[in-house]
């Protein structure tokens, strides 16, 4: 049976192209970018050549970018490195409510090390209001963190204005760009940001590695502690062959992406249109227009979400119920909730990401299918039938 994957947020599969680029950095161009002589060489070259082509696509300089070993650890990096660093001018860190894991835990963990969290709450399409930031902001904020798009509802943050904001009053601002680098256009210079966090397997690179972008003059201490890689910010052997992918992979989204986002805009209206019209008691998560080009997100009342992504995935499709990382948990998503649905309807999410090789003829299917699917288990459920 053909399978038809509609979970690129959860990780995209990696371009031949980017393979192709990255296979001679396996055994003939083996080097490790720290040696000198030719063999080191090489693999050093092709280390700067791909941080010129990242840094260059988010408009930033080449110095700015720190490669790591992806978006969770460049989160953590930019939270812990400049929390710590920053701890003489103040001790106020502030983040949404609908991070990812990977901002919201390490938040917590500084909390846990004495520093004060503020979460800001978002509304029911999950916008961060930017006039909330500003209101929590007090003489000891020393950093702010708000994603650039959501990984669960595919909301666009208002990122432009709470940069501007914290660059008024001088505070670092960070973003986790891991859902929209390589999907939407993203200019540090234009988001006003600080701190950038990126990752190569949401954009078909490789998975396992990443980069942080970090403005010159921040402060901010290292995170990975060992040789002196990355200038001293970043130790550990370069990934070259993931660091050279991630290159390539920037590169071919910078060359498709209007044409991508258009064609997925497209078929997710068409998807959406269709599950509004032909099953009853649904809304959709996230906001109508400020939203990814390849995110939906419906909660289908009086029915479970795992239960409809097992019988998609009998019908050959993969969807998502809530966050791939917390959908082996019993709680409903942090980010269902905080946009206000009960924990009943959270359940009842499912989540249906488009990409690179997704067809109309994909679409069509889903949209014949999944009413078939929603019927079929709503017959068997209790809270359908009361
Ligand atoms: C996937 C994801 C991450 C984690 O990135 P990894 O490279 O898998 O560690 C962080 N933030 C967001 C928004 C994501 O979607």
């Amino acid at each position: 049976m053909k399978r038809i994957y509609l979970d690129y947020a959860a990780t995209t599969p990696t371009d031949p192209l980017v393979i192709e680029a990255m296979k001679p950095y396996f055994f003939e161009k083996f080097g490790n970018p720290s040696s000198i002589h030719s063999e080191g060489q090489i693999a050093r070259k092709a280390i700067e050549d791909a941080r010129q082509i990242i840094a260059s696509f988010l408009g930033a300089k080449p110095e700015e970018i720190v490669f790591t070993c992806g978006g969770t650890e460049s989160n953590n990096f930019a939270l812990e490195g400049v929390a710590f660093a920053n701890e003489g001018r103040g001790n106020h860190i502030i983040i949404s409510a609908i991070e990812h894991h990977a901002v919201i835990e390490p938040a917590k963990f500084l909390e846990k090390k004495g520093f004060r969290l503020t979460i800001l709450g978002v509304d029911k399409y999950g916008l961060v209001d930017p006039s909330d930031v500003k209101k929590a902001i007090t003489d000891k904020t020393i950093l702010i963190s708000i994603m650039h798009a959501n990984n669960e509802i595919g909301t666009i943050e208002p990122i432009e204005e709470i940069g501007k904001i914290a660059r008024e009053k001088g505070i670092y601002f960070h973003t986790d760009a891991v859902q929209t680098v390589g999907h939407i256009p993203v200019n540090v210079d234009k988001l006003n940001v600080d701190l950038l966090s990126l990752s190569a397997h949401k954009f078909y690179g490789p998975k396992g590695v990443g980069a942080l972008y970090i403005r010159k003059g921040t402060r901010i201490f290292r995170f990975l502690h060992g040789g002196d890689q990355e200038k001293g910010r970043r130790a550990s052997t370069h990934n070259t062959p993931g660091i050279v992918g991630m290159a390539k992979a920037i590169q071919l989204c910078k060359e498709r992406m209007v044409e991508e986002m258009e064609f997925q805009s497209k078929l997710r209206d068409f998807l959406i249109r269709r599950i509004l019209e032909n099953i009853p008691d649904v809304c959709l998560n996230g906001h109508p227009n400020l939203r990814l080009p390849n995110n939906v997100n419906f909660s289908i009342k009086y029915i479970e979400g795992e239960s409809m992504i097992l019988h998609l995935d009998l019908l050959g499709v993969s969807a998502s119920t809530g966050s791939a990382c917390t959908s082996s948990s019993l709680e409903p998503s942090h980010v269902l909730l905080a946009i206000g649905l009960s924990p009943e309807v959270a359940h009842g999410s499912i989540r249906f990401t488009l990409g690179r090789w997704t067809t109309e003829e994909d679409i069509n299917y889903v949209c014949r299918e999944f009413p078939k699917v929603v019927e079929k288990l709503r017959k068997l459920s209790p809270l359908y039938n009361k």
